[in-house]
């Protein structure tokens, strides 16, 4: 396991959050334990939002939040304890993680004082679930090529969306999804956009799962058809949308990323238990490998502590453009190092629970390179704006 940050400061926290967790994921929520991350992430959705209210009631939700919109107002080093404890004891993946670690911010940042009093506290209570409605179909990585529109309502008021977002972790699953839509006739790129709430549960939304190879339903296809958004519901200003919806972007690189840590060392443990068990240990570039992703798992924790500023540090610059880079190529690697070990195993489907787990691991690891700005573009980004390489050719249109 991960060394702690720093211990002293935080020892109380991490000895409630330990005994809050001890006392709590037990009974109905005991088959919670180590389920829904990454790959598993449809995994029993009605009692994890049970879950997340359980977590309300003793305060663990939105801890990084301020006290004046109902967190705990913890400081980083704070959050990075709750985040090792709460994984360290099995806590099962966030269903309201989309709420509390992206749209919540923003609001905080960029809503009005109507929307943060309507939102937050359902955010907050796990009452409202939330998903993420950029990416389309023709339009990812380039984002800015989107073609949902948005269209004024001249008796309501209200804004009238159709097109489709793709992609869409958790759709199925959730009550609101905060998209960004075109609202202004003939323009082109980041202009003429709109930052939209709209409740998914209305006569012009549909929602269709996707199967993604691993067997799970986790992300969907979800299709406007004049879906209606309270003229309330916009943030920003009509037309400023691409600034709301990079600034929530900048939400993305939490606290979090030191619990997936901890799942991340969990699934070392499990190869390297199983290498010792199968023989594969004795292979020794397999032995290499294993210690290769045993410092190169090291080497993430001091990065994201380091970006965060959570080891004293003022927070980085450029260099914290690498870290999606660097946590997604190691665990794409740990994916390809947990079939090796397994061997002619790893293409058996069984019971085994353990050989399923890599076996998943391998699979949705696929997709860490993808999701959250893909690899290339990644590295795009550190050339051109950390270490100030020409941009790329991007056209006229944005
Ligand atoms: C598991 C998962 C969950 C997701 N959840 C959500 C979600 O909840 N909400 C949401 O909105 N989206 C979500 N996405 C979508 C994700 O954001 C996109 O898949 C991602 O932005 C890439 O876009 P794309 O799939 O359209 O690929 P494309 O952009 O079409 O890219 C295809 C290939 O071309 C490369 N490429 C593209 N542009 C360039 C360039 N300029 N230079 C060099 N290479 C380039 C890419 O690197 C990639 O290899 C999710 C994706 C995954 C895999």
């Amino acid at each position: 396991m991960p060394e702690r940050a720093v211990p002293d400061e935080t020892t109380a926290l991490r000895a409630e959050v330990v005994n809050w967790m001890r006392a709590h994921l037990v009974g109905d929520f005991a088959p919670l334990r180590h389920r829904g991350h990454a790959g598993d992430g449809d995994a029993l959705p009605e009692l994890r939002k049970r879950w997340e209210r359980e977590l309300a009631s003793g305060g663990w939700t939105c801890v990084g939040w301020p006290r004046e919109h109902g967190g705990r107002g913890l400081s980083i080093t704070e959050q990075v304890a709750f985040q090792e404890e709460y994984a360290r004891a099995g806590g099962p993946g966030r269903m309201g993680h989309i709420g509390e670690g992206l749209i919540g911010p923003t609001l905080i940042a960029y809503g009005t004082e109507s929307q943060k009093a309507r939102f937050l506290p359902r955010i907050l209570g796990g009452e409202d679930f939330w998903c993420q409605g950029y990416s389309e179909p023709g339009a990812g990585s380039d984002l800015a090529a989107l073609r949902t529109r948005a269209t004024r309502d001249p008796a309501t008021g209200d804004w009238l969306v159709s097109g489709q977002k793709i992609w869409t972790s958790l759709a199925h699953v959730s009550d609101w999804i905060f998209a960004l839509a075109r609202c202004e006739e003939g323009s082109v790129g980041r202009k003429g956009l709109i930052f939209l709430m709209l409740p998914l549960r209305q006569p012009g939304v549909t929602i269709h799962p996707i199967r993604q190879m691993g067997g799970g339903e986790e992300f969907n296809s979800v299709f406007f058809d004049n879906a209606r958004a309270s003229a309330e519901d916009v943030v920003g200003e009509p037309g400023e949308g691409w600034s709301i919806a990079m600034a929530l972007l900048g939400f993305e690189r939490g606290v979090s990323t030191l619990g997936q840590q901890m799942v991340f060392a969990e699934e070392l443990q499990l190869i390297i238990d199983i290498a010792r068990e199968n023989g594969a240990a004795h292979a020794p570039v397999i032995r290499q490998r294993i210690a290769r992703a045993w410092i190169g798992l090291r080497a993430l924790r001091f990065s994201a502590l380091r970006v965060l500023g959570a080891d004293g540090s003022a927070p980085l610059g450029r260099e914290a453009l690498g870290y999606k880079y660097q946590w997604s190529n190691w665990h794409r690697d740990l994916g390809r190092l947990a079939m090796d070990v397994l061997g002619g195993d790893a293409n058996i489907i069984s019971d085994d629970p353990r050989r399923a787990r890599l076996q998943q691991l391998f699979l949705f690891s696929r997709a860490d390179t993808i999701y959250g700005g893909t690899n290339e573009i990644q590295l795009n980004i550190i050339a051109e704006q950390g270490l100030g390489m020409p941009r790329e050719p991007r056209g006229s249109l944005t």
